[in-house]
């Protein structure tokens, strides 16, 4: 723990030193400060969200979640969370009595059982034909067993009732275990903004690199650094320590939050690995979720809707599309809770990325391929 935001300063400014000059960069601490001093104002919001998840490390300046389960399947758990719904629904089928002629609550908490005890996914065609037969509700092999039981109540008004949401989302999370085979980070740490790229047998147009073999958008390091919505997501051997931003990643990629709203941008290094994709997605949603204390339902956006409904490009991020969406892969989800209808104001699109200054004398970077203004090229 920090004791002061000037001893975070401090040490910060030595690790951004440190690899500046492990990398071969020009740099004056005036230069490293001035960016720092970006970096603490923007990011103050988001540190103070992330803060609050019990799992936060602060001389990581992230969130580490070690190789494993890290959400097991609880069945006591979903029992008892399935016995809250199943009241619930008892309540709603007694009020809507005259409306449902012909329903029984029975059937409907037999199929609710039936769905509790399934595999997160819609494993078997037993479970298709009996959900079936009980409800009406279609349901396929491959379906996702929360959405179906979503969809369950959604068909019986169940829903509608004012403690739907806070018994649902829980029964929803229980029911979707996450485990990963990697130690996994979300930092915002600014030598993971430095570093994101430093990758496990892959490298980025971010690379820091050497002398002659720099990426070609490194001043989006800073760029993304520099903002107030972005984090740095990514995953690295299980026996690697800290500082974790020494290590090679095995995958790595920023997700950008605001107001209930989360962008993924491009998974390094295969954004069209969507297994991983999901899974990062999950564990990120879950802590902001978790540290807003707001139940984890969100609305992933359909790909093409994102560019234009979630954020603004109008700063640049030294030409980077990595959060394109049709493009790379990338996607935007809404918390719920927050966004009911689904979509942001144009008022609360939010900007990612933000301007660079040079790492030597603290002016704006203009060109995409340094860390130095034009006026610092070539100085030693
Ligand atoms: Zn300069």
């Amino acid at each position: 723990m920090f004791k002061t935001y000037e001893a975070m300063m401090g040490i910060l400014t030595d690790q951004m030193c440190a690899i500046l000059g492990e990398h071969g960069i020009g740099f004056k601490k005036d230069g490293v400060e001035k960016n720092l001093d970006c970096y603490g104002k923007n990011k103050a919001s988001l540190l103070d969200l992330l803060r609050k998840h019990p799992k936060w490390n602060d001389d990581v300046l992230g969130i580490v979640f070690e190789a494993g389960g890290i959400r097991q399947r609880n069945q006591t758990k979903i029992d008892s969370l399935r016995i809250e719904l199943e009241a619930i629904a008892n309540e709603v089928f007694e009020k809507n009595a005259a409306k449902h002629v012909g329903y029984d609550v029975s059937e409907f908490i037999h199929a609710l059982c039936i769905l509790c005890n399934e595999n997160p996914f819609i494993s078997g065609s037993s479970t298709v034909d009996h959900v079936g037969k009980l409800t009406d509700v279609d349901c396929e092999i491959g379906e996702r067993t929360s959405r179906v039981i979503d969809k369950l109540c959604k068909a019986y008004d169940i829903d509608k009732h004012a403690d739907y949401i806070a018994v649902f989302a829980p029964l929803a999370d229980a029911l979707n275990p996450i485990s990963i085979s990697h130690k996994a980070v979300l930092s915002l740490h600014p030598c993971d903004f430095l570093r994101m790229s430093a990758g496990d047998g892959w490298d980025s147009h971010f690379r820091l690199g050497t002398h002659d073999n720099r990426g070609n958008l490194i001043a989006g390091t800073l760029g993304y650094m520099n903002d107030a919505v972005s984090m740095v997501f990514y995953t690295v051997e299980e026996t690697a320590k800290t500082p974790y931003y020494e290590a090679h990643k095995a995958n790595s990629q920023i997700f950008s939050y605001s107001n209930g709203a989360l962008h993924q941008s491009r998974l390094y290094p295969n954004y069209t690995d969507e297994a991983a994709q999901t899974i990062y997605r999950n564990i990120v949603q879950n802590v902001i979720a978790e540290c807003l204390g707001e139940p984890n339902l969100w609305r992933l956006l359909k790909p093409g809707y994102a560019n234009d409904a979630i954020f603004k490009t109008d700063y640049p991020l030294y030409q980077c599309d990595d959060y394109a969406d049709k493009k790379y892969g990338a996607r935007s989800s809404l918390l719920k809770t927050k966004h009911p209808k689904g979509f942001l104001g144009a008022q609360q699109r939010f900007v990612i990325g933000n301007v660079a200054y040079c790492v030597r004398c603290g002016n704006k970077i203009i060109d995409k391929h340094r860390l130095h203004c034009n006026a610092c090229v070539g100085r030693s």
